[in-house]
């Protein structure tokens, strides 16, 4: 089994998501576990909007808005019109839940670390859904599993650290049985011992993939990204970073 992990530009968009659609049918009949990553841009959108929210800034309605009309656009732009109107209500009814947990915290003005892993929660549980519906409809033999069922972290709201031991044996138990050829699951969330959506930190999503890869011993883990390569700095922020074509674990 390979787990592949593609980040939130890789699938910020139908067209890059058409991509990782390539990728992944090109990987041939195996068993394969695709963790993904929010939208790009969508994790730091709800963000601003709990920040808004907070602040009873009314303002925070145009960032759902925004947040809604990504991803109804997205399914629009991916799947047939004939499976289009049951992607479009659940997703629609998931953004009615996101709403009232916004106006919930606007009503109180204020913003808990648990109540915002809640809210961040929805920008990966939306692509996965999303990714995994249109694989369907590609013909790839693909099931979605929530990610929060398998990774069980302690109530640090923010950055959770993991128990390995329970999720270790709950992705046994849960790849063992399943039949799919492709698993599609969020990265970046997870739950406590008493349910409640936890996150596991700004990129978190690559540690999702790390730790399930561990958990089933895959046979290799695959982090693909829109950077050809690990770069001297960061070259968003540096113009003279270089591609590093050669590091070794100590040096990274
Ligand atoms: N969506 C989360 C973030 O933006 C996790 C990730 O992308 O890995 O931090
Ligand atoms: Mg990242």
């Amino acid at each position: 089994m390979k787990v592949l992990k593609f980040g939130g530009t890789s699938v910020a968009n139908a067209q890059n998501i058409e991509r990782v659609k390539d990728i992944v049918s090109g990987m041939g009949r195996e068993q394969l576990i695709v963790v993904v990553s929010a939208m790009g841009g969508i994790t730091d959108l709800l963000l601003t909007m709990a920040s808004r929210t907070s602040r009873q800034d009314v303002a925070y309605k145009a960032v759902l808005k925004e947040i809604e009309d990504r991803h109804l656009q997205a399914i629009r732009e991916l799947l047939p019109v004939g499976s289009q109107s049951a992607a479009l209500s659940k997703v629609k009814s998931e953004l009615n839940v996101l709403e009232t947990l916004a106006e919930g915290s606007y009503l109180i003005g204020e913003i808990t670390p648990k109540l915002s892993d809640k809210i961040v929660s929805f920008g990966e549980l939306f692509s996965s859904f999303i990714i995994s519906e249109y694989f369907r409809s590609e013909k790839l033999d693909t099931s979605f599993k929530d990610s929060r069922e398998l990774l069980k972290t302690n109530e640090t709201y923010g950055r959770a650290a993991v128990n390995f031991e329970r999720t270790f044996a709950n992705c046994h138990t849960f790849f063992e049985h399943s039949k799919s050829q492709i698993h599609v699951l969020p990265g970046f969330i997870a739950s406590s011992e008493n349910g409640n959506s936890t996150t596991l930190g700004r990129g978190g999503s690559d540690y999702t993939a790390a730790v399930v890869a561990a958990a089933i011993e895959a046979e290799e883990l695959q982090i693909w990204t829109d950077v050809s390569g690990m770069y001297t700095a960061n070259p968003k922020i540096v113009k003279q970073a270089m591609a590093i074509p050669h590091i070794s674990y100590e040096e990274a």
